[in-house]
Parts: structure tokens; C-alpha cells; sequence
């Protein structure tokens, strides 16, 4: 028997979803999380693309398969499928761009019109690192992310800044209100 997690071997398997204006960083976030990898280039391809990662939470392993939109967002073309049966939503804005916060909305409007009522949404002001070229204050994302009670943390897919944190804050919350509906 070989200790490697394949599909059967996972006790809940977690859709999620990334979502936010184009070339906020929402390919490098999951590059970041899925294989550790940074792009300097994104490669706007058309469909959507996912990935998946094991995690350990306490004795379960919960395999989240995260989907990225892989463009599609530009032209305004993402389906109901893409959100049907996701469980948690990772809501991502460039912190360099002031447009790209004030469309989170916009895309806040679109989850709670197709996604699960339930679904955990993490709020995510990424490109940190660009601290010169700073449009929207932390305090702006955080006081967004309370009046809308959505989770909220700022990343850097380039520095591999709270990465790491932000998908598994979003993972464990699911997990925790599956697990309760569950007792
Ligand atoms: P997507 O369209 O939302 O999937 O965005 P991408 O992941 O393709 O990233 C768009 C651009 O932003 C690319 O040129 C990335 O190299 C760059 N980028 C992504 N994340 C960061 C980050 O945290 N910091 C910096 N400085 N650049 C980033």
C-alpha cells in the first residue's frame, strides 16, 4: 500500500472557486498553492482550468479542487456551472489597481446569484508586495470584507505571502460547516 492520496482516499473533496477581475493574480495565487510555482507571465488560455490539493485537518483529508476561470472572465463569460456546487470562493482584487477593488461587487452580486448560499467567500487584495504602487488601503478590503462578512487577507502570489494562509483559512471554514452538517 503506498502512502500516496488518490481520489478514493479522501474523506471530503471541496469545490472551490477563484473569481475577481482579469490579471489581478488569480493564476499565480493557485500556481502558488497547487505546486508552489510563481509565472512572471500569465497565458490567458479559454476554459476553465483547476487543481487540486490534499489537505490534513485533524484525522480527515479534504481534497480542495480549486477552479480558475483561465480568462474567461475578460469577456464577461463565466457560466452558473462554474459556480454550481462550489463550496467556497476565493474573491481576489489588485491592491495597485483601485477598479479591480470597486468591481468586487460586482462579483459578490454574481456569487450570491449562482453560488451556494452558504458559500464561504475569502477576500484576497493581492500584489502586496507592490507597496509603491499601493490604490486601495488594507483598511479599505477589511472594512468591505466585515460590512459583507466575508473572511479577508492580503497576498503576494509573487512573494508567497499568506498564500498558503488565505486558501486554507477558506478550506478550513468549509470544512468546519460541512463537518457540523454532518453530526
Ligand atoms: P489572472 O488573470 O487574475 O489569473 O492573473 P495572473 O495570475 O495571470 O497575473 C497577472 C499578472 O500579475 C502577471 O503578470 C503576474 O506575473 C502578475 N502578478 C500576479 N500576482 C502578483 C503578485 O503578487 N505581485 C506582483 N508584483 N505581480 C503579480
Amino acid at each position: 500500500m503506498g502512502s500516496s492520496l488518490h481520489d478514493e482516499e479522501c474523506d471530503y473533496l471541496f469545490k472551490t472557486v477563484l473569481i475577481g477581475d482579469s490579471a489581478v493574480g488569480k493564476s499565480n495565487l493557485l500556481s502558488r498553492f497547487a505546486k508552489d510555482e510563481f509565472h512572471l507571465d500569465s497565458k490567458p488560455t479559454i476554459g476553465v482550468e483547476f487543481a487540486y490539493r490534499n489537505i490534513k485537518i485533524g484525522d480527515k483529508i479534504v481534497k480542495a479542487q480549486i477552479w480558475d476561470t483561465a480568462g474567461q472572465e475578460r469577456f464577461r463569460a463565466i457560466t452558473s456551472s462554474y459556480y454550481r456546487g462550489a463550496l467556497g470562493a476565493m474573491l481576489v482584487y489588485d491592491i495597485t489597481r483601485r477598479g479591480t477593488f470597486e468591481n468586487v461587487k460586482k462579483w459578490l452580486h454574481e456569487l450570491r446569484e449562482y453560488g451556494n448560499r452558504d458559500m464561504v467567500i475569502v477576500l484576497v487584495g493581492n500584489k502586496s508586495d507592490l507597496v509603491d504602487s499601493r490604490e486601495v488601503d488594507a483598511e479599505d478590503g477589511r472594512s468591505l470584507a466585515q460590512l459583507e462578512d466575508l473572511c479577508f487577507m492580503e497576498t503576494s502570489a509573487k512573494e508567497n505571502l499568506n498564500v498558503e494562509d488565505a486558501f486554507l483559512q477558506m478550506i478550513t471554514k468549509i470544512f468546519e460547516i460541512v463537518s457540523q452538517k454532518n453530526l
